[in-house]
């Protein structure tokens, strides 16, 4: 198949109408959680607050184990849900099972459309996201950003694990902020921890972590783009490690100014 014949989908989902509460809302929300004392009192916040569903999208990584823990321990009822690529590593599918032994509680996991795959892969072939950029973000879109859009439909939050101190790109993530791009309040409750909080936390309550973490894997993706680190590399250097360090995203976190949008 040539290049021209593939033909993506629009990446975008909003199909909601305009909220004109919801940029109020989200800006009193990021002050709120803020000031809340524990990650449990901030998801109790966006329980009590967020009218409609929440979608808690985890990828299973060490922040988004955190704060599943502490959802399915106060038993909220938040959507969650996993993007499974069809690329991860067999570790993470490990820890997908294990975490819903260890909580009791079913992760919905979802899948990208078959029919684009198919046409990507025919199109750049099974590896082709290492050719060129262009190629990794239709890789990208495909297997992640159009499922996380699918999903997040109808819902009104969107809980994420991010945190500030993740990477250069993240250093200004707000607790909440509007999301004009889903129409929905984007909110990470984990946006100011430190990596030695995000530790003591799973330690001590025990949180099933992927194995790769303690071998050199503290950012995991699929397994095609993500490599160990290096002592004193960035956390995120081992994602698409071929590519410049600027905008090393895949989609799913890289709205621009979303702190902004929220004033
Ligand atoms: S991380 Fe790699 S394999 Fe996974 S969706 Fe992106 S380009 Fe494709």
């Amino acid at each position: 198949m040539t290049r021209s014949s593939f033909n993506p989908q629009p990446a975008g989902a909003a199909s909601q109408p305009p909220s004109s509460a919801g940029p109020a809302l989200a800006a009193t929300l990021d002050a709120a959680l803020a000031a809340a004392p524990s990650l449990d009192a901030r998801l109790r916040l966006i329980a009590e607050h967020v009218p409609g569903r929440v979608a808690f999208s985890t990828s299973l990584g060490i922040e988004d184990q955190a704060v599943f823990a502490a959802i399915a321990t106060a038993d909220l009822p938040f959507d969650v849900f996993t993007l499974d690529t069809g690329r991860h590593f067999p570790e993470t599918l490990e820890t997908l099972d294990a975490t819903e032994a260890r909580y009791g509680r079913r992760i919905r996991v979802v899948f990208p459309e078959a029919s684009d795959v198919e046409a990507l892969v025919a199109r750049d072939g099974i590896m082709g996201f290492r050719q060129a950029i262009e190629n990794r973000k239709a890789c990208c879109d495909v297997r992640k950003v159009r499922p996380l859009n699918r999903a997040l439909v109808g819902a009104a939050g969107w809980i994420t694990g991010l945190r500030r101190d993740q990477s250069a790109g993240r250093a200004h993530v707000p607790f909440a902020a509007w999301d004009a791009n889903q129409n929905l309040i984007k909110l990470n409750p984990i946006a100011d921890w430190s990596l030695e909080t995000l530790e003591a936390y799973v330690s001590d309550n025990a949180v099933p972590l992927n194995a790769l973490h303690s071998q050199g894997f503290p950012s995991i993706g699929c397994q095609p783009c993500t490599r160990a680190i290096r002592p004193g590399e960035d956390i995120r250097a081992g994602r698409w490690w071929w590519e410049n360090e600027d905008g090393k995203e895949c989609g799913l976190h890289n709205r621009p100014k979303v702190k902004d949008a929220a004033a």
